[in-house]
Protein backbone atom coordinates (compact mmCIF):
# COMPACT_ATOMS: atom_id res chain seq x y z
CA UNK A 1 0.00 0.00 0.00
CA UNK A 2 3.03 2.27 1.25
CA UNK A 3 3.36 1.90 -2.85
CA UNK A 4 0.40 3.69 -3.93
CA UNK A 5 0.62 6.98 -2.56
CA UNK A 6 -2.20 8.25 -4.45
CA UNK A 7 -4.53 5.60 -3.57
CA UNK A 8 -3.23 6.02 -0.28
CA UNK A 9 -4.78 9.59 -0.11
CA UNK A 10 -8.13 8.55 -0.76
CA UNK A 11 -8.23 6.20 2.04
CA UNK A 12 -9.70 6.63 5.41
CA UNK A 13 -7.76 3.50 6.81
CA UNK A 14 -4.20 3.98 5.18
CA UNK A 15 -3.61 -0.11 5.37
CA UNK A 16 -5.19 -2.93 3.72
CA UNK A 17 -3.47 -5.23 0.98
CA UNK A 18 -3.64 -5.13 -3.06
CA UNK A 19 -3.63 -8.58 -4.58
CA UNK A 20 -1.79 -8.66 -7.91
CA UNK A 21 -2.48 -10.96 -9.85
CA UNK A 22 -1.17 -10.19 -13.46
CA UNK A 23 0.08 -12.48 -16.01
CA UNK A 24 2.38 -11.11 -19.24
CA UNK A 25 2.16 -12.63 -21.91
CA UNK A 26 3.24 -12.02 -25.62
CA UNK A 27 0.67 -12.72 -28.54
CA UNK A 28 1.04 -14.47 -31.27
CA UNK A 29 1.25 -11.02 -33.29
CA UNK A 30 4.11 -9.52 -31.13
CA UNK A 31 2.04 -7.60 -28.55
CA UNK A 32 2.78 -8.17 -25.12
CA UNK A 33 -0.48 -8.55 -23.42
CA UNK A 34 -1.23 -7.72 -19.60
CA UNK A 35 -4.11 -9.42 -18.23
CA UNK A 36 -5.53 -10.50 -14.52
CA UNK A 37 -7.46 -8.61 -11.27
CA UNK A 38 -6.45 -6.63 -8.81
CA UNK A 39 -8.54 -6.94 -5.47
CA UNK A 40 -8.09 -4.74 -2.59
CA UNK A 41 -10.34 -4.25 0.25
CA UNK A 42 -10.09 -0.62 1.13
CA UNK A 43 -11.68 1.56 3.33
CA UNK A 44 -12.71 4.85 2.10
CA UNK A 45 -14.76 7.45 4.28
CA UNK A 46 -18.40 7.36 3.83
CA UNK A 47 -19.49 11.13 2.20
CA UNK A 48 -23.15 10.52 4.25
CA UNK A 49 -21.81 8.95 7.59
CA UNK A 50 -18.25 9.71 7.73
CA UNK A 51 -17.65 6.75 9.14
CA UNK A 52 -15.28 4.28 7.59
CA UNK A 53 -16.55 2.06 4.27
CA UNK A 54 -15.19 -0.75 3.49
CA UNK A 55 -14.85 -1.31 -0.30
CA UNK A 56 -13.83 -4.42 -1.89
CA UNK A 57 -12.64 -4.19 -5.26
CA UNK A 58 -11.86 -6.34 -7.70
CA UNK A 59 -10.55 -5.18 -11.13
CA UNK A 60 -9.61 -7.05 -14.70
CA UNK A 61 -6.99 -5.75 -16.58
CA UNK A 62 -6.83 -6.46 -19.47
CA UNK A 63 -4.19 -4.21 -21.69
CA UNK A 64 -1.25 -4.23 -24.07
CA UNK A 65 2.26 -3.91 -22.95
CA UNK A 66 3.87 -1.43 -25.70
CA UNK A 67 7.37 -1.73 -26.33
CA UNK A 68 9.74 0.78 -27.48
CA UNK A 69 9.27 -0.78 -31.16
CA UNK A 70 5.64 -0.22 -31.92
CA UNK A 71 5.35 3.25 -30.63
CA UNK A 72 2.54 3.45 -33.23
CA UNK A 73 -0.13 1.57 -31.13
CA UNK A 74 0.44 3.84 -28.47
CA UNK A 75 -3.33 4.44 -28.06
CA UNK A 76 -4.78 1.90 -25.85
CA UNK A 77 -1.47 0.81 -24.55
CA UNK A 78 1.02 1.36 -21.44
CA UNK A 79 4.54 2.03 -22.70
CA UNK A 80 6.10 -0.87 -21.40
CA UNK A 81 9.22 0.13 -18.78
CA UNK A 82 11.49 -1.89 -16.83
CA UNK A 83 10.99 0.45 -13.77
CA UNK A 84 8.47 -1.49 -11.35
CA UNK A 85 6.84 2.04 -10.54
CA UNK A 86 5.24 1.83 -13.47
CA UNK A 87 3.48 -1.34 -12.11
CA UNK A 88 2.40 0.32 -9.43
CA UNK A 89 1.54 2.98 -11.10
CA UNK A 90 -0.53 1.25 -13.66
CA UNK A 91 -2.02 -0.39 -10.19
CA UNK A 92 -2.79 2.45 -8.74
CA UNK A 93 -4.67 3.85 -11.85
CA UNK A 94 -7.07 1.22 -12.04
CA UNK A 95 -8.15 1.26 -8.55
CA UNK A 96 -8.64 4.56 -8.72
CA UNK A 97 -10.68 4.33 -11.48
CA UNK A 98 -12.18 1.39 -10.02
CA UNK A 99 -13.47 3.64 -7.14
CA UNK A 100 -16.99 4.93 -6.86
CA UNK A 101 -17.33 9.07 -7.14
CA UNK A 102 -19.08 9.35 -4.35
CA UNK A 103 -17.89 7.01 -1.65
CA UNK A 104 -21.25 6.04 0.71
CA UNK A 105 -22.74 3.19 1.93
CA UNK A 106 -25.78 1.43 0.16
CA UNK A 107 -29.41 1.74 2.20
CA UNK A 108 -28.56 -2.12 3.08
CA UNK A 109 -24.91 -1.41 4.32
CA UNK A 110 -24.27 -0.15 8.44
CA UNK A 111 -24.67 3.16 7.82
CA UNK A 112 -24.64 6.05 10.77
CA UNK A 113 -26.21 8.90 8.48
CA UNK A 114 -29.32 8.36 10.57
CA UNK A 115 -27.13 9.08 13.95
CA UNK A 116 -24.69 11.75 13.65
CA UNK A 117 -27.18 14.51 11.84
CA UNK A 118 -29.84 13.57 14.24
CA UNK A 119 -27.89 13.83 16.74
CA UNK A 120 -26.60 17.28 15.72
CA UNK A 121 -29.56 18.71 15.03
CA UNK A 122 -31.40 17.40 18.49
CA UNK A 123 -28.02 19.90 19.77
CA UNK A 124 -29.59 22.19 17.29
CA UNK A 125 -32.56 21.76 18.94
CA UNK A 126 -31.77 22.44 22.02
CA UNK A 127 -29.67 25.28 21.86
CA UNK A 128 -32.75 27.04 19.84
CA UNK A 129 -35.12 26.22 22.30
CA UNK A 130 -32.87 27.04 25.13
CA UNK A 131 -32.15 30.78 23.46
CA UNK A 132 -35.79 31.39 23.21
CA UNK A 133 -36.70 30.96 26.92
CA UNK A 134 -33.30 32.88 27.60
CA UNK A 135 -35.08 35.72 25.70
CA UNK A 136 -38.28 35.66 27.46
CA UNK A 137 -36.68 35.79 30.96
CA UNK A 138 -34.72 38.48 29.94
CA UNK A 139 -37.93 40.11 28.46
CA UNK A 140 -39.89 39.35 31.69
CA UNK A 141 -36.56 40.57 33.73
CA UNK A 142 -36.88 44.10 31.82
CA UNK A 143 -41.05 44.42 32.15
CA UNK A 144 -41.15 44.85 35.58
CA UNK A 145 -39.17 48.18 35.06
CA UNK A 146 -41.46 49.03 32.29
CA UNK A 147 -45.08 48.23 34.49
ZN1 LIG B 1 -22.36 5.79 5.89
Amino acid sequence: MSHLPRLQAVLARKTGDVEVDLLVERGLDGRVRLGGELSADLVLQCQRCLGPLSLPLAVEIDTVLLTGSSQEDVFDGIELCDDELLLHDLIEDELLLALPAVAAHSETQDCRQGEAPQKYLLQNGEVEKANPFAALKDLKLNKPSTR
